[in-house]
């Protein structure tokens, strides 16, 4: 089977090697893709990401785009009476998980010979494009929202990036970017393909470190999702493989301030109100994620669901993660919040897994 994009709209095909970002109708694309991996293989490789070769879909090894990120450690922290074991994502080179996605789109636009690009982002998802940017020496240009935390736009302007503020919130900043995207590619960890198959690496590498076995349950922040789709795929990819025997359960974490999916999972047919994007969980406000039939989808087939997470819940979070040793981000905290509030509500011992998305050091003014 040839690896090609696939319309998510219309249907239609495109090959690998065409630089193009959307279909003609507007649709999003998906990424056709044959996988597997053998465990005994890959468990004597080094401890990255790239450990997982044979499934990420760049052809040209010279064009791989890597710091040797990945393999983050998996650690048990108690909540309550669960054991919940944390993936350490923070520890990523640029402080949040997006470096996976990052390494592998970029990786793809070298070996397509792309010069240019735009990204936009609340921050970790520019950061990581323009370090990888920077490293593959193409040219990029992030835009944020002007209420973009300093410690992340001084982190994307680092890297040599261009950095544009954009008045207005998250999806204001997205539309201005879709305009910049008419004439220059769009590296984006929403609409790119590429980018879930970088992501699907958590759930490899969660698999390889539960000894080749899936987790029951596992609990993720969602904002456009591309962390839990990342996942969905990478643990649907192992059990057609045969490399796990079970779909973990999967829960997706929202802003009690803004959770449009967490409200169209609970009433699908409900009337839609635009939530208002300011949380302090800036890295999941996102008021219309472009995937979130994919998303919905992903969470009810794997018998999920949402929870959602107030402020207070967030801030009193971030305080006790810290007094255990944990410096992370408002929005990681958010994850964690939901992972107290699971964990009381559950008695039983099936195996948890949930993430630290992002590093403290990068919001210290908010905290
Ligand atoms: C991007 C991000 C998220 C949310 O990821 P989505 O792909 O938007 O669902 C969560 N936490 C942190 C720290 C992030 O940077
Ligand atoms: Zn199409």
């Amino acid at each position: 089977m040839k690896t090609e994009l696939l319309c998510t709209s219309c249907g239609k095909f495109y090959p690998e090697n065409e630089p193009v970002w959307r279909c003609a109708c507007g649709g999003y694309f998906d990424l056709k893709f044959k996988a597997g991996i053998k465990p005994d293989v890959v468990s004597v490789r080094k401890p990255n990401l790239w450990r997982y070769r044979e499934v990420l879909p760049v052809i040209n090894d010279d064009c791989i785009v890597t710091f040797d990120e990945g393999y983050t450690s998996l650690v048990p922290v108690r909540f309550g009476r669960c054991t919940v074991f944390l993936k350490q994502d923070q520890l990523f080179p640029t402080g949040s998980f997006k470096d996976r996605g990052a390494s592998v789109m970029v990786s793809k636009m070298k070996e397509l010979g792309i010069r240019r690009v735009v990204e936009d982002s609340s921050g970790n998802a520019g950061c990581a494009v323009a370090a990888y940017c920077a490293s593959a020496g193409i040219d990029c240009t992030i835009y944020v929202p002007e209420s973009t935390s300093p410690g992340k736009t001084k982190q994307i302007e680092s890297y040599g990036a261009r950095l544009v503020k954009v008045p207005g919130d998250r999806d204001q900043t997205a539309r201005e970017t879709l305009k910049a995207a008419k004439s220059v590619y769009y590296a984006s960890h929403v609409w790119n393909p590429y980018f879930f198959h970088g992501l699907k690496t958590f759930a490899y590498e969660v698999c390889e470190q539960l000894a080749w076995h899936a987790p029951d349950v596992v609990i993720l922040p969602v904002g456009n999702g591309s962390l839990l789709l990342g996942a969905f795929l990478g643990f649907n990819e192992l059990l057609s493989d045969r490399v796990i025997d079970q779909m973990p359960v999967l829960i997706g974490v929202q802003a009690a301030l803004c959770p449009p999916l967490a409200r169209a999972f609970d009433a699908p047919h409900g009337k839609f109100e635009k939530p208002s994007s300011r949380t302090l969980a800036e890295g999941i406000a996102i008021c219309e994620p472009l995937r979130a039939l994919q998303i919905l989808n992903a969470v009810r087939l794997t018998n999920g669901r949402f929870i959602t997470v107030t402020e207070e819940e967030i801030v009193t979070s971030l305080r006790k993660m810290g007094e255990r040793g944990f410096y992370i981000e408002p929005t990681a905290a958010a994850t964690m919040a939901a992972v107290e509030k699971y964990c009381s509500s559950v008695n039983d011992d099936r195996v948890i897994v949930s993430v630290v998305t992002g590093h403290g050091l990068k919001a210290a003014g908010k905290i």
